[in-house]
Protein backbone atom coordinates (compact mmCIF):
# COMPACT_ATOMS: atom_id res chain seq x y z
CA UNK A 1 0.00 0.00 0.00
CA UNK A 2 2.50 2.42 0.84
CA UNK A 3 4.94 1.37 -1.26
CA UNK A 4 2.64 1.61 -4.50
CA UNK A 5 1.93 5.29 -3.91
CA UNK A 6 3.06 8.70 -2.29
CA UNK A 7 3.32 8.51 1.48
CA UNK A 8 0.82 9.73 3.05
CA UNK A 9 1.50 10.63 6.32
CA UNK A 10 -1.54 10.04 9.55
CA UNK A 11 -3.32 8.01 6.84
CA UNK A 12 -0.92 5.47 6.05
CA UNK A 13 -0.06 4.78 9.23
CA UNK A 14 -3.61 4.03 10.66
CA UNK A 15 -4.73 2.13 8.11
CA UNK A 16 -1.06 0.07 8.32
CA UNK A 17 -2.08 -0.16 12.07
CA UNK A 18 -5.40 -1.33 11.91
CA UNK A 19 -3.88 -3.90 9.73
CA UNK A 20 -1.67 -5.10 12.06
CA UNK A 21 -4.39 -5.27 15.06
CA UNK A 22 -6.42 -7.61 13.25
CA UNK A 23 -3.44 -9.73 12.32
CA UNK A 24 -1.87 -9.62 15.71
CA UNK A 25 -5.25 -11.11 16.85
CA UNK A 26 -5.36 -13.86 14.46
CA UNK A 27 -2.19 -14.45 14.99
CA UNK A 28 -1.73 -13.97 19.14
CA UNK A 29 1.54 -15.64 19.61
CA UNK A 30 3.48 -14.11 17.26
CA UNK A 31 6.66 -11.90 18.45
CA UNK A 32 5.82 -8.66 17.06
CA UNK A 33 8.92 -8.04 15.19
CA UNK A 34 8.05 -10.60 12.93
CA UNK A 35 4.65 -8.79 11.92
CA UNK A 36 5.50 -8.65 7.85
CA UNK A 37 3.30 -5.59 8.02
CA UNK A 38 5.95 -3.80 10.14
CA UNK A 39 8.21 -4.40 8.45
CA UNK A 40 6.88 -2.56 5.52
CA UNK A 41 5.66 0.11 7.09
CA UNK A 42 9.41 0.52 8.63
CA UNK A 43 11.11 0.29 5.15
CA UNK A 44 8.43 3.03 3.72
CA UNK A 45 9.35 5.24 6.15
CA UNK A 46 13.07 4.68 5.89
CA UNK A 47 12.79 5.05 2.33
CA UNK A 48 10.89 8.17 2.18
CA UNK A 49 13.18 9.76 4.50
CA UNK A 50 16.15 8.72 2.95
CA UNK A 51 15.04 10.68 -0.35
CA UNK A 52 12.54 13.55 0.51
CA UNK A 53 11.24 13.63 3.57
CA UNK A 54 14.50 14.23 6.48
CA UNK A 55 13.12 17.15 7.47
CA UNK A 56 9.68 15.66 9.12
CA UNK A 57 11.71 12.80 10.73
CA UNK A 58 10.85 13.11 14.26
CA UNK A 59 6.95 13.81 13.39
CA UNK A 60 6.62 10.31 11.54
CA UNK A 61 8.75 8.82 14.07
CA UNK A 62 6.26 9.95 17.30
CA UNK A 63 3.74 9.07 15.02
CA UNK A 64 4.67 5.45 13.83
CA UNK A 65 5.22 5.02 17.94
CA UNK A 66 1.74 6.47 19.26
CA UNK A 67 0.25 4.39 16.35
CA UNK A 68 1.36 1.27 17.82
CA UNK A 69 1.62 1.96 21.43
CA UNK A 70 -2.11 0.81 21.69
CA UNK A 71 -0.19 -2.63 20.52
CA UNK A 72 2.53 -2.81 22.88
CA UNK A 73 0.11 -1.31 25.77
CA UNK A 74 -2.89 -3.36 24.52
CA UNK A 75 -4.99 -2.79 28.10
CA UNK A 76 -4.83 1.18 27.16
CA UNK A 77 -6.25 0.24 23.69
CA UNK A 78 -9.76 -1.90 24.83
CA UNK A 79 -12.35 -1.60 22.17
CA UNK A 80 -15.77 -1.25 23.71
CA UNK A 81 -18.02 -4.03 22.84
CA UNK A 82 -21.64 -4.14 23.11
CA UNK A 83 -23.66 -6.70 24.15
CA UNK A 84 -23.61 -9.74 21.41
CA UNK A 85 -25.83 -11.91 23.79
CA UNK A 86 -27.23 -10.63 27.27
CA UNK A 87 -25.82 -13.04 29.95
CA UNK A 88 -28.67 -13.70 32.32
CA UNK A 89 -28.32 -12.08 36.12
CA UNK A 90 -26.84 -14.15 38.59
CA UNK A 91 -29.94 -13.91 40.77
CA UNK A 92 -31.42 -16.21 37.98
CA UNK A 93 -29.06 -18.38 38.09
CA UNK A 94 -28.14 -21.44 39.94
CA UNK A 95 -23.87 -21.65 40.30
CA UNK A 96 -24.31 -25.49 39.23
CA UNK A 97 -27.24 -27.82 38.05
CA UNK A 98 -29.48 -29.40 40.28
CA UNK A 99 -29.08 -32.57 41.01
CA UNK A 100 -25.18 -32.92 40.77
CA UNK A 101 -24.74 -34.47 44.29
CA UNK A 102 -26.66 -37.14 44.85
CA UNK A 103 -23.88 -39.77 43.71
CA UNK A 104 -24.73 -40.52 40.21
CA UNK A 105 -22.39 -41.90 38.03
CA UNK A 106 -21.10 -38.87 36.26
CA UNK A 107 -21.02 -40.27 32.61
CA UNK A 108 -24.86 -40.75 33.21
CA UNK A 109 -25.14 -37.67 34.62
CA UNK A 110 -23.67 -35.84 31.73
CA UNK A 111 -25.82 -37.56 29.10
CA UNK A 112 -29.10 -36.11 30.82
CA UNK A 113 -28.13 -32.97 31.39
CA UNK A 114 -26.85 -32.45 27.69
CA UNK A 115 -30.59 -33.92 27.04
CA UNK A 116 -32.18 -31.11 29.68
CA UNK A 117 -30.20 -28.26 27.98
CA UNK A 118 -31.24 -29.83 24.37
CA UNK A 119 -34.50 -29.71 24.95
CA UNK A 120 -34.61 -26.15 26.99
CA UNK A 121 -35.81 -27.62 30.21
CA UNK A 122 -32.61 -26.61 31.92
CA UNK A 123 -33.72 -22.86 31.35
CA UNK A 124 -31.19 -20.23 31.51
CA UNK A 125 -27.30 -21.10 32.68
CA UNK A 126 -24.03 -19.89 31.91
CA UNK A 127 -21.54 -22.70 31.54
CA UNK A 128 -21.72 -26.29 31.40
CA UNK A 129 -21.57 -28.16 35.20
CA UNK A 130 -17.58 -28.78 36.06
CA UNK A 131 -18.22 -32.03 36.22
CA UNK A 132 -19.22 -32.68 33.00
CA UNK A 133 -16.51 -30.40 30.75
CA UNK A 134 -14.45 -33.36 29.76
CA UNK A 135 -17.75 -35.01 28.72
CA UNK A 136 -19.07 -32.33 27.20
CA UNK A 137 -15.47 -31.69 25.24
CA UNK A 138 -15.60 -35.50 24.63
CA UNK A 139 -18.80 -35.06 22.88
CA UNK A 140 -17.97 -32.19 20.58
CA UNK A 141 -15.23 -33.63 19.28
CA UNK A 142 -16.78 -36.81 18.75
CA UNK A 143 -19.06 -38.94 16.53
CA UNK A 144 -21.82 -39.02 18.74
CA UNK A 145 -21.88 -34.93 17.61
CA UNK A 146 -21.38 -35.59 14.05
CA UNK A 147 -23.89 -38.46 14.46
CA UNK A 148 -26.43 -36.10 16.11
CA UNK A 149 -26.08 -33.27 13.35
CA UNK A 150 -26.55 -36.04 10.66
CA UNK A 151 -29.49 -36.91 11.93
CA UNK A 152 -31.08 -33.75 12.18
CA UNK A 153 -30.03 -32.49 9.06
CA UNK A 154 -31.64 -35.77 7.75
CA UNK A 155 -34.90 -34.87 9.54
CA UNK A 156 -34.95 -31.43 8.21
CA UNK A 157 -34.08 -32.30 4.56
CA UNK A 158 -36.99 -35.48 4.83
CA UNK A 159 -39.88 -32.52 6.03
CA UNK A 160 -37.93 -29.89 3.36
CA UNK A 161 -39.08 -32.56 0.70
CA UNK A 162 -42.70 -32.53 1.31
CA UNK A 163 -43.19 -28.77 1.10
CA UNK A 164 -44.99 -27.46 -1.70
CA UNK A 165 -42.63 -24.22 -2.89
CA UNK A 166 -44.83 -21.59 -4.45
CA UNK A 167 -41.77 -20.70 -6.97
CA UNK A 168 -41.90 -16.83 -6.27
CA UNK A 169 -38.78 -16.68 -5.08
CA UNK A 170 -40.42 -15.98 -1.51
CA UNK A 171 -39.63 -19.63 0.27
CA UNK A 172 -37.58 -18.97 2.97
CA UNK A 173 -35.20 -20.83 5.20
CA UNK A 174 -33.31 -19.86 7.68
CA UNK A 175 -30.31 -20.51 9.36
CA UNK A 176 -28.56 -19.50 12.17
CA UNK A 177 -24.71 -19.09 12.04
CA UNK A 178 -22.34 -20.06 14.80
CA UNK A 179 -22.63 -23.45 15.57
CA UNK A 180 -25.34 -24.15 13.31
CA UNK A 181 -23.77 -23.31 10.39
CA UNK A 182 -19.84 -23.19 11.34
CA UNK A 183 -17.90 -24.43 14.45
CA UNK A 184 -16.27 -22.11 16.72
CA UNK A 185 -14.79 -25.30 18.24
CA UNK A 186 -10.87 -23.99 17.68
CA UNK A 187 -12.13 -20.77 19.93
CA UNK A 188 -13.74 -22.82 22.21
CA UNK A 189 -11.35 -25.23 22.70
CA UNK A 190 -9.45 -22.35 24.58
CA UNK A 191 -12.30 -21.42 26.64
CA UNK A 192 -12.90 -24.60 28.66
CA UNK A 193 -15.82 -26.28 25.72
CA UNK A 194 -18.20 -23.61 27.59
CA UNK A 195 -16.90 -24.51 31.11
CA UNK A 196 -16.19 -20.79 31.58
CA UNK A 197 -18.45 -17.66 30.87
CA UNK A 198 -18.52 -16.50 27.71
CA UNK A 199 -16.45 -13.11 26.76
CA UNK A 200 -18.05 -11.37 24.47
CA UNK A 201 -14.83 -9.43 24.05
CA UNK A 202 -12.30 -12.60 23.45
CA UNK A 203 -15.43 -14.07 20.91
CA UNK A 204 -15.55 -10.61 18.88
CA UNK A 205 -11.55 -11.22 18.00
CA UNK A 206 -12.53 -14.88 16.75
CA UNK A 207 -14.87 -13.46 14.57
CA UNK A 208 -13.06 -11.09 13.16
CA UNK A 209 -10.08 -13.95 12.18
CA UNK A 210 -12.50 -15.49 9.91
CA UNK A 211 -11.43 -19.24 10.66
CA UNK A 212 -15.08 -20.82 12.22
CA UNK A 213 -15.15 -24.42 10.07
CA UNK A 214 -17.98 -25.35 8.13
CA UNK A 215 -20.36 -28.01 9.63
CA UNK A 216 -20.93 -30.79 7.51
CA UNK A 217 -23.61 -31.89 7.97
CA UNK A 218 -25.13 -28.53 8.06
CA UNK A 219 -22.98 -27.45 4.62
CA UNK A 220 -24.47 -30.68 3.12
CA UNK A 221 -28.46 -29.53 4.36
CA UNK A 222 -28.08 -26.43 3.39
CA UNK A 223 -26.72 -27.11 -0.40
CA UNK A 224 -29.81 -29.81 -0.28
CA UNK A 225 -32.33 -27.10 0.30
CA UNK A 226 -30.72 -24.58 -2.71
CA UNK A 227 -30.91 -27.14 -5.27
CA UNK A 228 -34.78 -27.59 -4.57
CA UNK A 229 -35.47 -23.88 -4.75
CA UNK A 230 -35.70 -22.55 -1.25
CA UNK A 231 -34.27 -19.24 -0.08
CA UNK A 232 -31.63 -19.43 2.48
CA UNK A 233 -31.65 -16.69 4.61
CA UNK A 234 -28.94 -16.38 7.22
CA UNK A 235 -29.88 -14.74 10.35
CA UNK A 236 -27.54 -14.17 13.20
CA UNK A 237 -26.79 -12.70 16.46
CA UNK A 238 -23.03 -11.86 15.09
CA UNK A 239 -22.78 -7.32 14.64
CA UNK A 240 -22.75 -5.92 11.87
CA UNK A 241 -19.40 -4.32 12.12
CA UNK A 242 -18.23 -8.53 11.37
CA UNK A 243 -20.13 -8.81 8.02
CA UNK A 244 -17.01 -9.25 5.87
CA UNK A 245 -15.63 -11.78 8.00
CA UNK A 246 -18.30 -13.72 8.28
CA UNK A 247 -18.72 -13.40 4.06
CA UNK A 248 -15.34 -13.94 3.79
CA UNK A 249 -15.13 -17.11 6.04
CA UNK A 250 -18.67 -18.91 5.05
CA UNK A 251 -17.56 -18.31 1.48
CA UNK A 252 -14.02 -20.07 2.04
CA UNK A 253 -15.49 -22.64 4.20
CA UNK A 254 -18.40 -23.71 0.91
CA UNK A 255 -21.54 -21.48 1.56
CA UNK A 256 -22.54 -19.20 -1.09
CA UNK A 257 -25.58 -17.50 -2.49
CA UNK A 258 -27.47 -16.58 0.26
CA UNK A 259 -30.61 -14.36 -0.53
CA UNK A 260 -30.04 -12.65 2.92
CA UNK A 261 -27.03 -12.05 5.55
CA UNK A 262 -28.91 -10.43 8.68
CA UNK A 263 -26.46 -9.15 11.59
CA UNK A 264 -27.12 -7.60 14.36
CA UNK A 265 -27.44 -3.25 13.84
CA UNK A 266 -26.53 -0.62 16.15
CA UNK A 267 -30.73 -0.69 16.89
CA UNK A 268 -30.62 -4.56 18.15
CA UNK A 269 -27.74 -3.83 20.22
CA UNK A 270 -28.95 -4.99 23.83
CA UNK A 271 -32.07 -7.26 22.74
CA UNK A 272 -32.10 -10.61 23.83
CA UNK A 273 -31.41 -12.87 20.80
CA UNK A 274 -35.40 -14.42 21.04
CA UNK A 275 -36.55 -10.68 20.83
CA UNK A 276 -34.17 -9.76 17.88
CA UNK A 277 -34.30 -13.03 15.82
CA UNK A 278 -38.82 -12.42 16.21
CA UNK A 279 -38.08 -9.02 14.74
CA UNK A 280 -36.28 -10.20 11.89
CA UNK A 281 -38.69 -12.98 10.78
CA UNK A 282 -41.66 -10.73 11.48
CA UNK A 283 -39.97 -8.39 8.99
CA UNK A 284 -39.75 -11.30 6.53
CA UNK A 285 -43.06 -11.98 6.59
CA UNK A 286 -43.78 -8.56 6.36
CA UNK A 287 -41.96 -8.94 2.73
CA UNK A 288 -43.80 -11.43 1.68
CA UNK A 289 -41.44 -14.75 2.63
CA UNK A 290 -42.88 -17.78 3.95
CA UNK A 291 -40.99 -19.03 6.41
CA UNK A 292 -40.96 -22.80 5.73
CA UNK A 293 -38.13 -23.96 7.90
CA UNK A 294 -35.01 -22.83 10.80
CA UNK A 295 -32.34 -24.52 11.79
CA UNK A 296 -30.47 -23.23 15.00
CA UNK A 297 -28.31 -24.09 17.95
CA UNK A 298 -29.88 -22.12 20.52
CA UNK A 299 -33.73 -22.13 20.83
CA UNK A 300 -33.67 -18.40 20.87
CA UNK A 301 -33.18 -18.79 17.32
CA UNK A 302 -36.32 -20.95 16.78
CA UNK A 303 -39.15 -19.80 19.60
CA UNK A 304 -40.73 -16.09 19.46
CA UNK A 305 -43.06 -14.94 17.05
CA UNK A 306 -43.87 -15.71 13.99
CA UNK A 307 -42.06 -18.58 13.82
CA UNK A 308 -40.89 -21.19 11.08
CA UNK A 309 -43.62 -23.60 10.23
CA UNK A 310 -40.67 -26.32 11.23
CA UNK A 311 -37.89 -25.92 13.24
CA UNK A 312 -34.96 -27.81 13.75
CA UNK A 313 -32.24 -27.72 16.63
CA UNK A 314 -28.85 -28.22 16.05
CA UNK A 315 -26.86 -29.76 19.00
CA UNK A 316 -24.79 -27.51 20.87
CA UNK A 317 -24.30 -28.29 24.72
CA UNK A 318 -21.47 -25.59 25.19
CA UNK A 319 -23.50 -22.46 25.34
CA UNK A 320 -27.01 -20.98 26.08
CA UNK A 321 -27.92 -18.15 24.38
CA UNK A 322 -30.83 -16.75 26.30
MG1 LIG B 1 -25.78 -20.22 16.99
Amino acid sequence: MILAHNFRGLDDITQVHSFYLIYKRCHPTLPLYKFPILHILLSAVELKFSFKQKGMLPLLLLLLLSSFSSSLFPAAAAEPETLLRLVPPEALISSEFPGTSFGEPREAYCESWRLSVETNNAGNWRKIPSRCAELVEAYVRGSQYALDSKVVARHAHAYAKTVKLSGDGKDAWIFDVDETLVSNLQHYADHGFGSKVWNESEFGKWVSCGKSAALPWSLWLYRKLQGMGFQLILLTGRKETHRNSTEHNLLAVGYHSWKKLILRGNLDAGKRATAYKSEKRAELVGEGYIIHGSSGDQWSDLVGVPMARRSFKVPNPMYHIP
